[in-house]
């Protein structure tokens, strides 16, 4: 497997080189939405930590990732009146995955809508805003 690359659009955001929809962060994790969402409210959680994915990261620090996912995923079914939540998580190319840092997408589902395909459509940056807003607020009333 290829080593780490600190070059990575997910390490740019975490060093604070680009922008993004913050919803939560502490010491060790930052969770931010995704910018072409599957459903309203699509979340992506990244351990700061440097790790490709789940075949490099500590087992603290996935634990840590996990946890917060979790927590994600609670205040997305109020902030987003869901009926449900899909959990996805890529490693490697073969896998799924396009962006080298670990992430767990958190997707709020409502019954009977299918999630668009990945990276179909840019949603426009107000509705990204609000979005984080709403949720941020869940996550903090949480
Ligand atoms: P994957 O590595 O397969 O989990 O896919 C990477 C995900 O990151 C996709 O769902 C993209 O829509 C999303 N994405 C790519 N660039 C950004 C960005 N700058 N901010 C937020 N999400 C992004």
């Amino acid at each position: 497997m290829p080593s780490y690359d600190p070059n990575n659009i997910f390490a740019k955001i975490l060093r604070g080189e680009l922008p993004c929809y913050k919803v939560y962060e502490d010491d060790k994790v930052l969770a931010f939405l995704d910018i072409m969402p599957r459903s309203p409210g699509h979340t992506l959680v990244l351990p700061k930590a440097p790790a490709r994915n789940i075949l490099d990261i500590g087992a603290d620090h996935l634990t840590h990732v996990v946890a917060t996912a979790q927590k994600v995923a609670k205040a997305a079914m109020k902030a987003f009146s869901a009926d449900g939540i899909t959990i996805h998580q890529f490693n490697e190319g073969a896998g799924g995955q396009v962006v080298f840092h670990l992430h767990v997408h958190v997707i709020p589902r409502k019954a009977g809508v299918t999630m668009k395909p990945p990276a179909s459509e840019k949603e426009k940056p107000d509705v990204l805003a609000e979005h984080a807003k709403k949720l941020a607020a869940a996550i903090e009333a949480a």
